[in-house]
């Protein structure tokens, strides 16, 4: 059985997706920061739990072990994210990026060191990094998209990074499928509810990467509807 580890699945994306993957037939962890709320969302869904803070060090090693201790790993979902905060462009401090980085980019090579091992010892080892358009230099320049009209530098930055990340990590794991995704603008807490796609819809991209066959892409950065420019 394919087992799959999904940061911040408590709700939202994360949640919807480990929602899916057992009803594909994942063995799921569900990992939260709250151990309450992640708990009884795993409770809720028959998955795994196990506490885990991208931003802290020892939480996310403890929670490798656990995993280790219990279950291998095939499939990383680092789906943990935050718009963090939304101050005009000159207004915007090297602190609100760190903020901001200590998460969306921080945090994913923080969890793909602590799992690297144990995915190593997967026949398939599968990561899907979750971005956003937000996160093109394409789409955020292309004068017809949404995503050009919101200005701003914490959150845009942060998932380019993430993006230049994922191709990076593709090519030093070679034999494992490492792709970045964009879920579409969808209706969760990151932007009050106000996305026009249903959670379902926002979690067709994450699933396909994350059920992706052995020689299925990687390196690449798509959305539900096929691949998005860089
Ligand atoms: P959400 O409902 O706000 O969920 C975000 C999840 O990340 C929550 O479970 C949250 O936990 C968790 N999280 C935040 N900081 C964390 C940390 N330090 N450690 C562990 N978990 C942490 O947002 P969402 O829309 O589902 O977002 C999921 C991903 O999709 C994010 O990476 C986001 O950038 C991306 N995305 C979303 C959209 C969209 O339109 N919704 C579009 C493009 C990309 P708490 O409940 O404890 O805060």
């Amino acid at each position: 059985m394919t087992t799959t580890l999904i940061t911040g699945a408590n709700k939202g994306l994360g949640h919807e997706a480990a929602r899916r993957l057992i009803a594909a037939g994942h063995d799921v962890w569900m990992t939260a920061r709250d151990p309450e709320r992640g708990a009884r969302a795993a409770e809720e869904l028959g998955a795994r739990f196990v506490q885990l803070d991208v931003t802290d060090d020892e939480s996310v090693q403890t929670a490798a072990d656990t995993v280790a201790g219990d279950t291998g790993l095939d499939v990383l979902v680092n789906n943990a994210g935050i718009t963090g905060a939304r101050s005009e462009v000159p207004d915007t401090t090297p602190d609100e990026l760190r903020d901001t980085y200590e998460t969306n980019v921080f945090g994913v090579v923080r969890v793909i060191r602590a799992f690297t091992p144990l995915l190593a010892r997967s026949n398939a080892p599968i990561v899907v990094n979750v971005s956003s358009g937000m996160g093109s230099l394409a789409v955020t320049t292309d004068p017809d998209r949404l995503e050009s009209k919101l200005v701003g530098l914490s959150y845009p930055s942060s998932k380019s990074a993430l993006n230049m990340l994922t191709s990076q990590y593709a090519k030093t794991y070679p034999e494992w499928r490492i792709n970045v995704v964009d879920p579409g603008y969808t209706a969760t807490d990151l932007n009050g509810r106000s996305g026009h796609q249903t959670v379902q819809e926002g979690t067709d991209a994450i699933v396909e990467a994350a059920t992706l066959g052995p020689d299925g892409p990687t390196g690449t950065f798509f959305n539900r509807e096929g691949a998005v420019a860089w």
